[in-house]
């Protein structure tokens, strides 16, 4: 099968970030198996999902891993011009479907490969890390990297997340961490609001204190040029309280998220505004004694990327992508948590992100074709 065969049928498996996604990962295993390699499954607790993961070439240390997620997101409310879940070729050079690009497109270009993985003389090995769960938090990731480093009695040394990066080997990534505070007041009329806590007027100021504080950190130079934006990003992207507006609400709550510049933790800001939050509760319980705030985390934190120029991973990644340039990225991949487990980290994959997430998402044939020359260039590479 070549890798648009091989995408159509990886595009058919519907499987949503936080689905079972057994049906495509079971496929991946049994296209492995006829290959005459051996996938090995990391399941859940519940056994509902799983991760997998396989060597092609020698045990020894020095291999690369190619890691790519199997999950895709949600089609509903977006207007498809043709069938989401069918690899449609409108004939304009474009492969349309959800996850052609993200990032399903990759996992193409390495199940193509595989046979010519399997017959050349690999001196060093390729590994392959198929994940779930991506596109709600990057969850699965550093189970497999867990995985990967007590399975294999050698080490690997690279890890390549083929994320659509246009084939640009993509070295920095900002990290992203998910909160939700809940603010809870006082209900009564609302002509009582000096003598009630309401729930709403104190979450806006903590909405305000955190609006603030991103400034600050711009304000002091605490910015990174390689990313757009150059600074850590706090946004609010959901609010809900209250119930009519003549009562005071005694409920508010909000999500926000931090995306994180390499050189920053979300910890600070999340302590610093557990300092505010404390401040406001003593403050407001002189008012009422039942207002509380509590914050937490909606799930782990995801790392950034920050590979040197100077690392191995960046030379070898532009010479299989035949490409110079070097890119970094402000969505969030599983790329940190690679880097974590102690490998070579880097983005580099067909497609552009631009194309991802949307209504009509397509990688190009160009993209895809690039794609198969990378890995052919890694197999030579590794020969
Ligand atoms: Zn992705």
């Amino acid at each position: 099968m070549n890798a648009e065969e091989i995408l159509a049928k990886l595009v058919s498996f519907p499987v949503l970030g936080g689905e079972s996604n057994l049906t495509i990962i079971h496929w991946i295993k049994d296209y492995l198996a006829e290959h005459g390699v051996e996938g090995v499954l990391v399941p859940n607790e519940e056994g509902t999902k799983a991760s997998l993961h396989c060597r092609i070439g020698p045990a020894v240390d020095g291999g690369v891993i190619l890691s790519g997620h199997t999950d895709v997101v949600p089609v509903e409310g977006q207007e498809w011009t043709s069938e989401p879940f069918t690899l449609t070729d409108k004939q304009d050079g474009l492969l349309y479907a959800r996850g052609s690009c993200d990032m399903k497109g990759f996992a193409a270009c390495c199940l193509e490969a595989l046979p010519d993985m399997v017959k050349a003389d690999l001196k060093k090995p390729i590994y392959f890390a198929f994940s779930y769960d991506e596109e709600i938090g990057c969850l699965a990731a550093p189970d497999l990297v867990k995985a990967i480093n007590d399975y294999y009695q050698e080490k690997p040394q690279f890890a390549i997340i083929g994320e659509p990066s246009m084939m640009i080997p993509t070295i920095g990534q900002k990290g992203i961490c998910l909160f939700e505070t809940r603010v809870t007041g006082s209900e009564g009329h609302s002509s009582r609001i000096k003598q009630e806590v309401s729930a709403i007027h104190e979450s806006m100021r903590l909405i305000l204190w955190l609006e603030n504080k991103m400034d600050s950190l711009i304000g002091a130079g605490r910015t990174d040029d390689r990313f757009t934006p150059n600074h850590t990003s706090i946004h609010i992207g959901r609010i809900e309280g209250g119930i009519a507006p003549n009562v005071i609400a005694q409920e508010c709550n909000f999500t926000w998220d931090v995306r994180t510049i390499p050189s920053e933790t979300p910890q600070e800001v999340f302590e610093e505004f557990e300092q505010y939050c404390r401040e406001r509760e003593a403050e407001l319980r002189k008012v009422y004694p039942g207002f509380s705030i509590t914050t937490s985390n909606i799930h782990p934190a995801v790392p950034g990327l920050d590979t040197h120029q100077d690392q191995a991973i960046v030379g070898l990644t532009q010479r299989l992508a035949e490409c110079d340039d070097l890119d970094a990225v402000s969505y969030a991949a599983e790329a940190g948590q690679f880097a974590e487990g102690g490998f070579e980290a880097i983005i580099c994959g067909p497609g552009d992100i631009a194309q991802a997430h949307r209504a009509d998402e397509f990688v190009s044939k160009e993209q895809l074709d690039w794609g198969v020359r990378f890995m052919n260039n890694l197999i030579k590479e590794l020969s």
